[in-house]
């Protein structure tokens, strides 16, 4: 019934919101009725779930939204979506993205732009805008999406859904098509804090393929959900409620330390004083690692290959100019420029110095706090169109989410009302490993 519902969900809006690149819509039911009186005892069995285009699924194709990959059909299945096979969770379909993951709206997708479902004139945010559209449309009860500097949490603010980025090491990376592999984490996708702990748990955990997964054991989250923060320590960074911040974001994140405290929290003001070196020092190393990740597309091994070439240098060139779109060389060229000899100390090593000292600040306040609290987006989401043209705007946006990729720490984005009828996001940042904790938060203010 559930994968029903949900196919009939996807026929009646998707139009609309455009969400889905690929619908697996017999497969799906074939596997639901497969389950039919036979479901085990996994609480996901018979879920249907949207995954993040460039999340690999064996057989069905995975776009990663660039014509690089358009007809890119995978021969495994990533580590999380053996997972979530093994829990018996139905894949309906792959969702819209950033092309490559890189973005903050979706609109840079080769083949769709997704609307935000709460006014379609906006943005759903990005680059997971397709995994938290599809969500707040009702289309599935969970998806996945993939973080490098925000790309799960934004959307999720954007679209006023839960979005959990889990540590770095969390989740097995295996099978997600790297964009920065120091800064990728795939995570849940959904509408509250019960079933996200719920998803987490089931794709969490030491993997062989991926060898920075931690042997750490993942805890039942959904056990510590128990509403009680009464002692908590929350630190607000006053670089999370200053300069850039819009009105809106700092007073909804101001109503929710008053609900905290309540709750019995307290809070105080602190100081991540290197944060301001984070969004530079975040497209420096994202975009050096971006340029080694992607010289894979050279147009032999997989992917789009340029008809008729006359040699092998035009093959590389051509395929790689009509394969890639606008913003994915920008960041190949940044990273290239970055990486190369004579620039590589003023760049690359400088950015590298500044990202150990973010996670400094961010070690030192957790001596003392047990989490991190501020918005998770200086605004609500753009109208369509807004940030084409300001790009170093858009990118400046993500102060606030990119800081905890560079750290390595888990985060999450709950809902926390909203302005001029578009959603808010509060970013809850933990300990590293201490998703536990970042949950309980969560659960408890929602
Ligand atoms: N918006 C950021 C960027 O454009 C983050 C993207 C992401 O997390 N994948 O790089």
């Amino acid at each position: 019934d559930l994968v029903d519902q949900s196919i009939k969900r996807i026929h009646e809006v998707d139009d609309q919101v455009k969400a889905f690149l690929t619908v697996d819509e017999e497969n799906a039911q074939k596997k639901a009725k497969a389950l039919d009186g036979q479901v085990g005892d996994s609480i996901l069995a018979g879920i249907p779930a949207g995954i993040k285009d460039n999340i690999v699924t064996k057989n069905l194709r995975t776009t990663c939204a660039s014509k690089m990959l358009e007809n890119f059909d995978p021969i495994y299945d990533a580590t999380v979506m053996e997972k979530l096979n093994g829990a018996q969770v139905i894949t309906i379909g792959k969702v819209n993205m950033d092309e490559f993951a890189m973005g903050s709206t979706t609109e840079t997708s080769a083949f769709q732009v997704t609307k935000n479902p709460w006014n379609l004139d906006f943005v759903p945010g990005g680059s997971s805008g397709g995994s938290a559209a599809a969500v707040a449309a009702g289309q599935v009860p969970f998806s996945l999406g993939s973080d490098t500097g925000g790309s799960i949490r934004q959307p999720a603010s954007f679209c006023g859904v839960v979005g959990m980025k889990p540590t770095y090491g969390r989740v097995s990376r295996y099978g997600l098509v790297a964009f920065a592999s120091s800064l990728d984490q795939i995570g849940p996708i959904t509408k509250n804090v019960e079933d996200n702990a719920y998803v987490l748990q089931a794709i969490a955990g030491l993997d062989e393929h991926d060898s920075t997964t931690v042997d750490k054991t993942v805890p039942k989250y959904t056990e510590g959900l128990t509403g009680d923060i009464k002692g908590l320590k929350i630190a607000v960074p006053k670089e999370y409620l200053g300069e850039g911040i819009g009105q809106a974001s700092r007073e909804a994140v101001l109503s929710a330390l008053k609900v905290l405290e309540g709750l019995g929290a307290t809070w105080e003001e602190v100081s991540l004083p290197h944060s301001k070196y984070a969004v530079s020092s975040y497209f420096l190393l994202s975009s050096s690692e971006a340029s080694a990740n992607l010289a894979r597309f050279d147009g032999v091994r997989y992917g789009y290959r340029t008809p008729n070439p006359e040699n092998l240098m035009e093959l590389y060139k051509k395929s790689r100019s009509e394969g890639f779109g606008d913003e994915v060389k920008r960041r190949i060229m940044l990273g290239t420029y970055a990486l190369s000899s004579g620039f590589y100390d003023a760049y690359y090593k400088k950015a590298q110095q500044a990202r150990t000292l973010i996670k400094q600040d961010f070690d030192n306040i957790f001596e003392k706090y047990d989490v991190v609290i501020g918005p998770t987006t200086p605004t609500p989401a753009y109208k369509i169109g807004e940030m084409l043209d300001d790009l170093v705007t858009m990118y400046a946006r993500d102060l606030l989410t990119i800081p905890v990729n560079l750290a390595g720490l888990p985060g999450i984005s709950v809902p926390c009302g909203f302005t001029e009828g578009l959603p808010l996001g509060l970013q809850i940042i933990g300990k590293h490993f201490d998703e536990q904790t970042v949950y309980r938060v969560a659960h408890a203010f929602e």
